[in-house]
């Protein structure tokens, strides 16, 4: 069957846009995978087919980020808040007392932190902060030397502020939430005790979330620790210790090789830069039309949150704008119920042409509106 779906243009959070070429492949393949007479939907996952969709996904995933050997590649279910759990019932115990650091600089930070609270003692390591918007100075920063680890979101998708460094935390185990940057740049794993990371943005669909963890750190996890969510349990028998997410696993690899056919990372932050200067740029330029909140030091690459009219937003406005970007064939542009407004999602599978036919539509309805 051909692909003859309407064509939108996806600015969603995530779930958000695949690659055509993966859908279509997946299309393909959904009732024959390679002449086997079964869908993928309803493969063994002990069988070797399958084993080998999971070794391939791993195998791209180790060579696209350059993984070193001594990091474990997982994939588990649960999603990012599954990981807010796992994460201290896993690391928390590393060393004695209970304690974590964590950099609170958006709503998914501020739920993981939540969420740990339950295993041990949370330091927020700065000042809480009134607004998202900003990330604090590091060298105001209260780590806490006996913390067994620090935590950061690196893009926090609700408030749109993207680290653009990597946190020294002076020697203590680092964990970071990738889930919204994700493979959209080159990353130095070594720096970098966990990352983890959901699908449904950057690398596919949901239901399959990827842990990348160092091996020395494996091992720590609290008794209370459920199984499912033991990284030395899962890391040991290749993610494969119960029923995986099996075709989130397959989706997630065809559009592992979808980056790699595309030029890696290095092309997806290409990519990114290029489509996030169109955006930013129409906001910097339009005289207060358009009210971007994040400090120019930490706005997202990837989720652009946007008032239109005034920093709170004119609400006749904003709905004109998301009607009329609809009726354009843009859709998914609403922004977090939390904060309300615009939110425009720049995932690797969006495209620089789909950008900039937003960056022209956002021209038009600016002149409309500033005559
Ligand atoms: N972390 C980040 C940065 C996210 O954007 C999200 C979800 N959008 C989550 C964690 C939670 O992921 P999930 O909905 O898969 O639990």
């Amino acid at each position: 069957m051909e692909d003859s779906r309407k064509q939108v243009i996806n600015f969603a959070a995530g779930p958000s846009k695949i690659p055509r070429p993966v859908l279509l492949q997946a299309q393909k393949e959904l009732l024959d995978y390679k002449g086997l007479g079964i869908s993928v939907l309803e493969m063994s996952h002990r069988s070797a087919d399958f084993i080998k969709i999971v070794n391939t996904a791993e195998n791209d995933l180790r060579e696209l980020l350059k993984i070193p050997e001594n990091y474990k590649v997982i994939f588990l279910q649960g999603g990012g808040t599954g990981q807010f759990s796992a994460v201290p019932l896993n690391l928390i115990g590393l060393k004695e007392g209970r304690h974590a650091d964590y950099l609170v600089t958006g709503a998914w930070s501020a739920n993981a932190a939540k969420e740990a609270e339950k295993y041990g003692k949370v330091n927020i390591v700065h000042s809480k902060l009134d607004a998202y918007r900003s990330i604090p100075d590091p060298s105001t920063w209260g780590l806490n030397p006996n913390a067994s680890y620090v935590y950061y979101c690196a893009n926090e998708t609700v408030h749109g502020v993207e680290f653009p460094f990597i946190p020294d935390t002076k020697g203590t185990v680092l964990v970071c939430d990738m889930s919204s940057s994700f493979l959209s740049k080159p990353v130095d794993v070594t720096k970098f005790g966990l990352i983890f990371a959901g699908a449904q943005k950057n690398i596919g669909c949901a239901g399959v979330t990827v842990v990348i963890i160092r091996e020395d750190l494996l091992g720590y996890a609290l008794k209370e620790c459920p199984v499912i969510f033991d990284y030395k349990v899962q890391g040991s028998c290749n993610s494969l210790y119960n029923t995986p997410a099996s075709y989130s696993i397959y989706i997630m690899g065809l559009v592992l090789q979808w980056i790699k056919n595309s030029g890696g990372a290095e092309a997806m932050e290409q990519n990114s830069a290029a489509k996030s200067k169109l955006i930013y740029d129409i906001i910097d330029g339009s005289n207060g039309f358009y009210v971007c909140m994040p400090a120019s030091t930490c706005r997202s690459r990837m989720n652009v949150p946007l008032r239109i009219g005034n920093a709170n937003g004119d609400s006749v406005l904003e709905t004109e704008f998301l009607d009329k970007a609809a009726k354009n064939d843009m859709i998914s542009l609403k922004g977090h119920r939390s904060v309300g407004g615009i939110r425009i999602s720049l995932y690797n599978a969006v495209t620089v042409e789909e950008t900039q036919r937003l960056a022209d539509f956002m021209i038009n309805f600016m002149k409309e509106h500033c005559v």
